[in-house]
């Protein structure tokens, strides 16, 4: 059995906001984030600014109680306990950054769930000061789909198309998960047996919406955590299915409708339809 790999992209798809801005704002540095983001990357900005908090006296430990008080989207942990219960890998690629994520994730007991995660590095340096890194060499890589979408620091195609070669793991049926413009390029990187849950209303869903016929996965909107959970569990539910029947891949897609269909009222969809249908959850 091949099996299920979910990728969740993080804020605004795990977390119920910009983790990034959540610090800024909660620390009060909302004015010189926006004037630095108008000149430079914004992962650049976010690591000048956490440099500007240290020389004010705000602790890592400031920083960290901040990041607790951050909200996680209703249901998403327990979407994420059972996926893992059935079985699935999951992983996380985001453009927080390790610091961030680690922290939010182990104050509600969910780091362990991840077999990866792929951020921005961060570190806490000698002085105390947290120090945040491109993903990316800034002057050697580019979007993988040559996308403006992508940020320069970070492409998440690329990620997915390391995850596809990577052997055994490489040929697991991916979930992706996510709601940015970043979130577009890996959508694109994924195949007709994949599935791709974008945020409805959210920068990648109207990308998709402008030409959905560019996208070769599966697409499952989702508008609130109940609904995402909903689908995601459904839609693992009948992979499972699918693989544990030995179906036939070229019947697959049909099998996987129905048990979609049976379980849940919920209907596949193709990508061509996937924005005009009224679905009953
Ligand atoms: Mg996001």
């Amino acid at each position: 059995m091949a099996g299920v790999m979910i990728v969740f992209d993080f804020d605004k798809t795990i977390l119920n906001c910009d983790s990034d801005n959540w610090v800024v704002d909660g620390m009060g540095f909302t004015k010189l984030f926006e004037e630095l983001t108008s000149t430079m990357p914004w992962n650049l900005a976010m690591d000048i600014v956490m440099g500007k908090i240290h020389s004010q006296g705000i602790t890592i430990d400031d920083i960290a109680d901040c990041l607790r008080r951050a909200p996680l989207i209703p249901h998403v942990a327990s979407a994420i306990k059972i996926a893992h219960s059935l079985g699935c890998d999951l992983r996380i690629v985001s453009d927080a950054n390790v610091f961030f994520i680690e922290t939010i994730l182990k104050h509600h007991g969910l780091l362990d769930f991840f077999s990866e995660i792929n951020t921005n590095p961060s570190l806490v340096d000698k002085q105390g000061r947290l120090r945040i890194f491109p993903y990316h060499d800034l002057t050697s890589s580019s979007c993988i789909s040559n996308l403006d979408s992508c940020p320069s620091n970070m492409c998440k195609g690329r990620i997915i198309e390391r995850i596809k070669a990577n052997g055994e793991e490489g040929n697991k049926r991916i979930i992706y998960l996510g709601d940015g413009k970043g979130d577009y390029c890996p959508s694109l990187r994924l195949r007709t047996n994949d599935f791709v849950m974008p945020r409805k209303d959210y920068p990648v869903w109207e990308l998709m919406c402008c030409d959905p016929s560019k996208i070769k996965a599966k697409i499952y909107e989702w508008s609130n955590g109940e609904e995402l959970e909903r689908t995601l569990l459904n839609l693992i539910h009948s992979i499972n299915f699918v693989e544990d029947h030995k179906v036939d891949f070229n019947k697959s897609d049909a099998i996987l409708s129905t048990a979609l269909d049976c379980k849940s009222q919920l209907v596949a969809v193709s990508p061509h339809e996937a924005f005009n249908l009224s679905v009953p959850l």
